[in-house]
């Protein structure tokens, strides 16, 4: 009998045409005309639309501080500053992550120590952290990784127990919960993209989030120095005010600001419609062989955010072996656009193994004398294999069911088909995934 498969000759799972269900960011009438009034009011450079933007997505955030950067990757570097993190100190990180949730360690004269990921949630593991932990260690960085919300409340206890600070990346899972609680409120500070790309997409731009005082006036006084005066309360910082500590400067271009504050006010309802959509389509996978929804389940009180990167738990023992390579190659062939893998990890990358940034006369990752935190090849399997056990899935902005159907169906019929892959399997490349993954309109 021939194959149904389209890889195959058979007929496309995707005939459809998708019209505008995949396209991001979307630029409602409302956000062109906000970035035009400051164009035309040549505000691009001051920070009044940010600090309105602030108010607003700390009040949507559920923090009592929100500071507005130029890109969440300057974000990430004032929250790590915040946390007290400074020569010679390590923070825990994911190496199965995009760059930026690590690598701003580096100016800071601090380095990273991985640490595991688990299989179905793409997120650190609670289990795998504490042997991680040094007299060094400042801060816990946790990934909600494509807008899956990691397991908080072991992490936040470790933390606790010794008294080092968590930060939460909220790049692809923005206004997702964990047990009830909004992503981004949980740990000690958050910090989060806003670039295009993103669940929520104003430009480029990141935001940090906190309660804590100290952390928000000590990010401030690290790359804002417009913003660093008379306002600072900590005693040490306030000598030095006027001038930024890190000799940054990431306040947010005031374009991104005002078309921010309109995407933030429109962002739960487009939110919503995507949760819809992204849950419709993994219902319809649901017991399918091989193939594993990555998302919370249902009543647990954590729901994923955004599903930027949304991807997909792949089982090649249930399905003969069959290489990821090959199944995306066939999904592809149905009709949609499927890749193997995610982000390459961290470790293996050699700018944390030899690369010497600052001309030390020895590799960067080496910010401490006494400790050498490299990480070879196999020394993280679960994050190392992972790549190997993950395909992108679409991401649908809106909830279109029979455009969702027709995508479920080519991801099934692949999986109820396998048999017919495996004779001409290639295998996998020697290394699946890549160090990012951007690509716009
Ligand atoms: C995009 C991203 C960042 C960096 O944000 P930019 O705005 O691009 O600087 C940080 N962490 C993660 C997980 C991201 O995906």
């Amino acid at each position: 009998m021939k194959s149904p498969l389209a890889l195959l000759g058979g007929p496309k799972a995707v005939v459809t045409p998708v019209a505008d269900t995949f396209a991001w960011p979307i630029i409602s009438p409302a956000a062109e005309e906000a970035a035009l009034a400051v164009l035309r009011r040549g505000a691009m450079s001051g920070t009044d639309v940010s600090q309105e933007f602030e108010k607003e997505y700390a009040a949507w955030q559920g923090t009592r501080y929100a500071l507005a950067h130029s890109s969440g990757t300057a974000a990430i570097e004032g929250a790590l500053y915040g946390c007290g993190v400074r020569q010679g100190d390590e923070i825990i990180a994911p190496s199965l992550t995009y760059w930026a949730s690590a690598l701003p360690a580096f100016n800071l004269k601090a380095t990273v120590v991985f640490g595991e990921v688990q299989p179905d949630t793409l997120c650190l593991d609670p289990a795998d952290i504490e042997k991680r932990i040094t007299p060094r260690t400042k801060v816990i960085v946790v990934v909600h990784y494509c807008g899956y919300p990691a397991d908080m409340d072991p992490i936040l206890a470790i933390a606790r127990r010794h008294g080092i600070k968590v930060l939460e990346d909220v790049s692809h899972a923005h206004g997702g919960f964990y047990k009830g609680r909004k992503l981004g409120s949980i740990g000690d500070v958050a910090a989060m993209s806003l670039m295009s790309g993103k669940a929520l997409a104003i430009g480029e731009g990141g935001m940090l989030a906190t309660n804590d005082r100290d952390i928000y006036e000590h990010a401030i006084a690290w790359g804002h120095y417009e913003r660093y005066g008379s306002a600072i309360e900590n005693a040490w910082l306030k000598e030095f005010a006027g001038l930024p500590l890190g000799g940054h400067k990431y306040r947010m271009h005031q374009v991104s600001s005002a078309v921010g504050r309109v995407q933030l006010r429109e962002y739960d309802a487009r939110n919503r419609e995507i949760l819809q959509a992204m849950n419709a389509f993994w219902d319809l996978l649901e017991g399918v062989p091989g193939l594993k929804a990555h998302r919370p389940v249902k009543g647990s009180g954590s729901e994923m955010g955004g599903w930027y990167a949304a991807h997909g738990l792949y089982r090649p023992e249930d399905l003969g072996g069959l290489s990821i390579t090959r199944f995306c190659e066939a999904v592809c062939a149905e009709g949609v656009s499927c890749h193997a893998g995610c982000n390459r990890p961290m470790h293996l990358h050699p700018l944390f193994n030899t690369c010497d940034v600052y001309g030390d006369g020895r590799p960067t990752r080496l910010a401490s004398p006494d400790h050498d935190p490299r990480q070879p090849a196999g020394s993280l399997p679960v994050t190392e294999a992972m790549n190997s056990r993950v395909y992108s899935i679409p991401w649908f902005k809106y909830n279109r069911p029979a455009i969702i159907a027709e995508h479920a169906a080519a991801y099934r019929k692949v999986a109820e088909n396998y048999k017919d892959l495996l004779a001409a399997d290639p295998g996998n490349p020697s290394a699946l995934g890549g160090w990012h993954f951007f690509t716009h309109r």
